[in-house]
Order: structure tokens, then sequence, then C-alpha cells
């Protein structure tokens, strides 16, 4: 008899809770996963990835000894390597010459300890992490209006709203179980609008009243234009402006200048002033509305103020704080969010601080009775990989990410970590694109095996339990970190013996003096037992003392974490991508995600099933382009980039519009080296965020 266990499936954001069977023997096959009718993400269902977990979990190319230059060795003798050139690296070249680059896959308790030991032992703010490339852009537009990262919405939210916003996503595909329940809440409540801005048809566009298919990276046009007519249209909420707000004016100048007609904003965007005055009109008709944004925002040079020309929109009405009502982020990770919550990003310290909040360092050096405290922001992905071309960074840890495939410009990343005198890589497998380039190979433990925290899109923390044990020599992250760190001397501060301890000290920081200033305060959970972290139920924070039920959505008092308790409109200048075409690049490239593959298809790649839906890489052009370039449907074609070559199949589809073409991430170099589209990406990044800008690349196309 199988005993079930539960758990939060590893894929996307929406974090659905995830029924697992253990059975007696190691020998029986897993059984197939379900989704857990208790947790309040999914309410039982799953999506197809999620659903196929099972078939990924017994995998032939496990990673299942540690490996230190190809040869399999002890954990002892790899630590002790790894220890001895960390010390060596930071010695003679100081503690900016050692890195971690982590992952929205990773757990909070395995980033907690990873961001303590290079923050507060080894000295250097060098922890970044693949979330850069996901969410970034949304936590520094909620840090400019708010003065904390805060997602203000919860999921109910977009059921109870009457007029839902989508835009730079394709949740169909990429968050299928929100999507299932927008869907679902529509068909119960038909008086429900559904926009979707996207420069792309998408599968999303299903479900919409009306899609928006604007000129890439003009979204905030769309909103500057919503702001200045907002005026017009006599929908402001003024109270809620003089009580709560700082800067309308500015902004609304700023607004009035950049959009200062219905024509000029249905110009920019490339849109018909007819849609623009349908979506305007349903604003103004529709207090309980909630914009939904997630990568077609944040991978942009211009992503910050796109999020807060969303959010100036949702201050000036007031539709904040209130059920059905909001501007919500979607992250595209697991535990993207659990990651900004102890300081994964290397612009953050722990707990929703950062090196500018004044005292903070001191603060977190005093709770950590931390050696070596960094003071000053590390470098952010782009820049950190830069840096190791560079030979400034000379040591490099990543974990549980593959940014040979994933990261913008690959030849460069490549380049750089050859220059790096030592790559650890922290994987559960084997062979994918980056552990090729490792110098020391650390088996981790995977989904099911590893145990501890993550937190979704509606700030929920639940648990990820480890619940079949671990194969070979496979060892958990934050217990890898903790080996090293005793090599460096660190042997009490990372002296845990359970993820429950690491947890508990994580909540215990959330509230060291913090008498409420800061939006991030898990007090209650500082002093949990054991037992009862194991049972933790999911929960969205805070979840301060004497607050165990947590908070269902923020700002309803409309106080903010501003030093007044005032939030702050941003003025927004709406500006086109970066690269635009030109006549010798001709078309602009968008890229995204399939249906039924996850990030570099490490996990994915395992389950028959998800190949069906799309077993090729492919870039899909307008039917106008490929006549004009003479490419069939299916035929190969050639798509060059000023920073690389790819070769892909022609999917000719009018789900784009001419002169633009789209092509999914997933494929690897294990697939085929022409499959990679990351590399015709420039390190292009958003000033404030360092967010890449992976939605707009100049590419020509030529058949082959
Ligand atoms: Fe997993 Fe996301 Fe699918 Fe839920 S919607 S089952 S979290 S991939």
């Amino acid at each position: 008899m199988a005993t079930i266990g539960k758990t939060t499936c590893p894929y996307c954001g929406v974090g659905c809770g995830v029924n697992l069977s253990v059975p007696d023997s190691s020998m029986e096959a897993i059984p197939p996963v379900s989704g857990d009718v208790d947790h309040p993400a999914n309410f039982g269902r799953l999506c197809v990835k999620g659903s196929s977990l099972a078939q990924t979990i017994q995998s032939d190319d496990r990673l299942l000894t540690p490996i230190v230059k190809g040869e399999s060795v002890s954990w002892e003798s790899a630590v002790d390597t790894v220890g001895e050139k960390i010390a060596q690296v930071v010695k003679d070249h100081g503690p900016d010459a050692f890195a971690f680059y982590l992952s929205g896959q990773i757990l909070t308790e395995d980033y907690y300890v990873a961001n303590k030991l290079a923050k507060g032992f080894i000295g250097t703010a060098n922890v970044d992490t693949n979330s850069r490339l996901c969410m970034a852009s949304a936590v520094v537009g909620y840090k400019r209006a708010f003065g904390s990262d805060t997602v203000p919405c919860n999921y109910e939210d977009l059921e109870l709203c009457d007029l839902l916003i989508m835009v730079g996503s394709n949740a169909a595909w990429t968050h299928p179980i929100l999507y299932q329940r927008i869907a679902e809440a529509k068909k119960q409540r038909p008086h429900m609008k559904i926009v979707v801005i996207d420069p792309r048809e998408t599968a999303t566009c299903d479900i919409a009243d009306l899609h928006l298919a604007i000129k890439p990276g003009t979204d905030a046009a769309v909103f500057s234009f919503l702001l200045h007519h907002s005026v017009q249209a006599g929908v402001l909420d003024n109270g809620f402006i003089s009580r709560h707000t700082n800067g309308f004016k500015a902004a609304l100048e700023q607004a009035n200048e950049s959009t200062p007609t219905l024509f000029s904003a249905a110009n920019f965007c490339g849109i018909s002033e007819q849609d623009f005055m349908q979506l305007a009109s349903w604003w103004n008709e529709t207090p309980k509305a909630v914009t939904f944004y997630s990568q077609g925002i944040n991978q942009s040079s211009s992503g910050v103020d796109k999020c807060n020309a969303i959010i100036n929109c949702h201050l000036a009405t007031g539709r904040i704080g209130k059920e059905g009502a909001g501007p919500f982020s979607i992250t595209g990770q697991p535990n993207a969010m659990g990651g900004r919550e102890v300081g994964g990003l290397a612009n953050q310290l722990a707990a929703h601080m950062d090196f500018a909040t004044p005292g903070a360092h001191q603060l977190v050096q005093t709770f950590w009775q931390a050696p070596n405290m960094a003071t000053e922001n590390g470098l952010k992905a782009v820049d950190l990989f830069q840096a190791m071309e560079e030979g400034k960074v000379k040591v490099v840890w990543i974990m549980s990410t593959n940014p040979m495939v994933s990261l913008p410009d690959t030849d460069q990343v490549r380049r750089a970590l050859e220059k790096c005198e030592l790559v650890i890589v922290s994987d559960c497998k084997a062979h994918t694109d980056t552990t090729e380039m490792a110098d020391v190979l650390f088996p981790a433990t995977g989904w099911s095996e590893k145990d501890g925290t993550v937190t979704n899109s509606e700030r929920r923390i639940s648990r990820q339990r480890g619940l079949l044990p671990a194969p070979g020599d496979a060892k958990h992250d934050w217990w890898a970190i903790c080996e090293v760190a005793k090599r460096l001397g660190y042997q009490s501060a990372f002296s845990y013996k359970s993820v429950h301890e690491i947890f508990v000290e994580h909540a215990a920081l959330s509230t060291f003096e913090n008498n409420g200033k800061r939006d991030f305060d898990i007090g209650h959970f500082s002093q949990m037992t054991k037992e009862e972290y194991d049972a933790l139920i999911p929960v969205q924070w805070p979840v301060p003392k004497g607050q165990p039920e947590g908070t269902a959505r923020m700002f309803e008092n409309g106080r903010f974490f501003t030093p007044d308790g005032r939030a702050k409109f941003i003025p927004i200048t709406p500006v086109l991508p970066v690269h635009t075409s030109t006549p010798e690049w001709p078309f602009t490239l968008n890229t995204g995600r399939v249906r039924d593959q996850w990030h570099t298809m490490t996990r994915t790649g395992d389950a028959a099933l998800l190949t069906k839906h799309t077993d090729q890489p492919y870039v899909e052009i307008h039917p106008k382009d490929a006549k004009h370039l003479k490419i069939e449907d299916k035929a190969l074609v050639s798509i060059t980039s000023p920073y690389g070559e790819a070769l892909l199949k022609a999917k000719v589809s009018r789900a784009v519009s001419p002169g633009n073409v789209f092509a999914p991430i997933h494929w690897t170099r294990q697939f085929s080296n022409a499959a990679v589209v990351s590399k015709l990406i420039p390190q292009v990044v958003d000033p404030l965020s360092g967010q890449p800008e992976s939605k707009h690349a100049q590419v020509k196309l030529e058949a082959v």
C-alpha cells in the first residue's frame, strides 16, 4: 500500500499542491500524481506538466556522485577542493572574486543559507539568480511605488474582478491552472471582461473579449494613455490620491505629454483607436479591475517603467487593496518569490531589506553575527557573467540552473565560464549544457527528495516535501553549502541539522528589530516546532506574531511601506525596445514557452507525454513574410542576429504580425547546437532591474 504525501509542483509560479504516492518498495514505479484538493492555489487541479511529474522522477541521467575534474570522488574530497579554492581566491583577490548563480527552482532554505554564506561570511553580494530573467523588473516596480516588494493581490481577485487585463502573458500555456480558474470565473460571470494585450495572438486570447496586438514593447503607452484618459473620464479616486499617494501631478503631466491624444497613443502602439477606446471605456466603467502581467512586461529594457505605468493607473483610480482589484505580477518560477524573501538577488540583503535601507546591513550583521558583512550591491546576472569573462569573478557556484541555454548571448556565457578558475555546478542531472562546463559537480536532490518551502505568485508559502529517498550520494543544496562554509572556518553559523532549523532562523530574521516596518514578516513561525513545520499548511505572508492566518490581500488600509506610508506615482515616458528592426535586421524576435515544456527541459524532457504537443524547436512567421522569403511551412530556416545563428523549423502562422517572429526557448545543445535561441538575444538589460530584454531582438531570416 503506497503512502500519500502532500507537496508542491516544481514548475510555474502558480504553485499547485500535489499528492505524491510513495510506494513501499523502491523497485516499484511511482504512481501518477494527483492535485491536492486542499491546496488553495489549485483545489485539486493540475495541468499536463504537473500531472506528468511521476514520469520525471526515476531519470536515467541522475548525477549520483560528486565529480572533480571528470573523476568521481567522495563528498569529503569534493568539498575540500571547493573550500580550499574559495579560500585561496578570496585571500588573493578579495571576496568579490567569488559568486553564486542560483535558481528560482531551489527552495527558500537553500537560498537562505547561500545568501548568508556569501553576504555575511565570505563578504560578497555576488548572489544572483535566474529569477533575474523572470521578475526583477516587477520587484523594482513595486519597490518604487510601494516602498517594498509586495504583491498586493491574490488568486481570488482574478475570479472576483469584472475586468481582467492580461498583459505580456500567455497564461493558458505558462500558468495553466490560473488560466483555468479565470476561464471558469468568466463562465460563471459572463459580464466579466477579459482584455489580452500581446503582440501575438496566443492561446490566452481564446477567452478574451478584446485582443490588443500592440507593436512589440509599447505596453507602457497603453497605460500612459489610460492614466491620461482616466482624468478626462472622471474616474479618478481623488480621495485615495490625496490621502494615500505622492507624485500624481508629475506622473499625469508626463502621461499627458507622452500620449497627448488617442491618435498618438494608438499610433505608437500600432492598434486602432476604436480598440483602444473599447479598453478605455471598460476601464472607466469597471472599479473591480485587475491587471495581470508577466514576462512580456518584465523582460524589457524598460520593464520597470512598464510595471510602474500599470501601477500608476491602479493608484489613480484607487483600484488596489480591494477585492477584485490591483496590479498583479505573476512569477514564472516555483520559488522566485521565496528567493526574493531571503535576499537571493545581488541588490538585496535579506528579509526584503536591501543595501540602500539605512541600518539594514548592520541589523543583518548583528542577527547573523557575521564577520565579513557585504555592504554594497553585488553584480546582477548579465554583469556577473561579464565580470567572469573579464577575469574579475574567478569562482562561480551555479545551482539548479542552466545558464548555457537560458541567459542571453550564450556564446558570451561560454567564454565567461571558460575564463573562471573554478566552476562548481550543483544539479540533479549529470548531463546539461552547463554541467559540461563544470570543474566540480555536486549531485543534488531533486523534486520529491528535497525538503523545504516555496512561495508562489500570491505570496503563499507552501511545503515541498522530501518524500522519496535521495539516490546515490545526492545531497540537499543547503547541506552542501554548509559543508563548504565549515571548510571556510564557519562551523557554528552553519551547523544546521535540518531545514526546519533554517526556516525558523529565516522567520526570526524577518521579525528581528522589525516593529512592523517591513512588509515581509513571518515572525509567527520563529518559534515553531519541527512537527509544526512538517505539517505547515499553505499560508500567505505576512504572517506576523499573533496573525497565524497570514494576509490574503495587502494595502487594504491604504498604508504602504514608504517612509511616509504613501504610495508613489512614477512619471513614465514610453520608449521602444533598444533594438528595433532595421533594413539589415528586418525582423523582431519574441521568445517564450510552449505549453508542455519547462525551461531547458532537464525535467519535462523526460516525460514522453510532454513531447507530444511540440517535439521540435520552431520559429513562427507570418504568411506574408514567409511568402516574401520563399519559406515553406515546416521548412528549415536560418535565423541570425548580430550574436549568433539558429536553425529552426518554420511554423507559418497568423499568430504573429508581419515583421515579427516568435521562437520558444527550451531546446538545448544536447538536442542540436543550432536549436539554442538565447544565443540570438543581446545582453541588453533594464538599467534599473538588470533584467534582460529577451522579448525583443533584431534578426534576419533565410530559407535553408
Ligand atoms: Fe505545476 Fe504550474 Fe501546472 Fe500548477 S499550473 S501544475 S504549478 S506547472
